[in-house]
């Protein structure tokens, strides 16, 4: 799942607009922004499997990016870390939201993800498998990522100025780009998506960062 996870993120933001969309856009890759960085430095391991339906990514070795354990560790180290923040310590729930974010990709992959999910270490491997059905991993994934940006749309009342038209046409291609993934991606190694997924997290950040400098009513 790639987009699907910006999901949680705008309903977070929608629901309390306290909290920094920019920063539940991180927050809600984490486990995917420490994979690709541990399998650029080679610690976790996955190979290119073609035969595989949805995602070509045989996820062998990711006990510390995506293991269940390791995922509430983040999400609670996040917390307490930023409840050092003045902000933070003004508005109290605000870096609960964020560790929630963090939580909610664990979640996600593992309705999307064969079960190469550990629990611990690289034990107890799970996941529903929702990838084995093609049609519907994308649609639940599409569905979960535009419920969550027109209710944040609605929340902050639309966007000023050429803001509206960047944020509905950043939704329109990343809805295009990923529906099409599943028969286009054939990638030649899994460090190729780690560095395209990394780009991708940076560039989707950064516009949406935009966009909330341009919201008609922020908090
Ligand atoms: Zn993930």
């Amino acid at each position: 799942m790639l987009i699907g996870h910006y999901g949680p993120a705008f309903i977070i933001k929608a629901i309390d607009k306290r909290v920094p969309l920019w920063g539940l856009f991180i927050a809600v890759q984490v486990p995917d922004i420490i994979w690709g960085i541990l399998i650029l430095l080679g610690v976790e391991k996955a190979n290119i499997d073609s035969t595989l339906i949805s995602n070509p990514l045989d996820l062998s070795y990711m006990p510390y990016s995506h293991g269940l354990i390791s995922t509430l560790c983040y999400s609670l180290v996040i917390v307490g870390l930023l409840s050092f923040l003045p902000y933070c310590r003004k508005h109290k729930e605000v870096a609960w939201w964020i560790g929630a974010a963090v939580f909610s990709h664990w979640l996600l992959d593992f309705l999307s993800h064969r079960p190469d999910l550990p629990v611990w270490g690289n034990t107890m491997k799970i996941g529903l498998g929702l990838w084995n059905y093609p049609t519907w991993a994308v649609v639940i994934e599409v569905g979960i990522y535009v419920i969550g940006a027109v209710w944040y749309a609605l929340a902050v009342h639309g966007f000023k100025r050429r803001a509206g038209l960047l944020f509905w046409g950043f939704i329109i291609v990343s809805v295009v780009a990923s529906s099409f993934r599943g028969e286009a991606m054939s990638p030649s190694s899994a460090s190729l998506v780690a560095v395209s997924a990394l780009v991708f997290y940076a560039v989707a950040t950064t516009i949406i960062y935009i966009i909330e400098q341009n919201e008609r009513e922020p908090y």
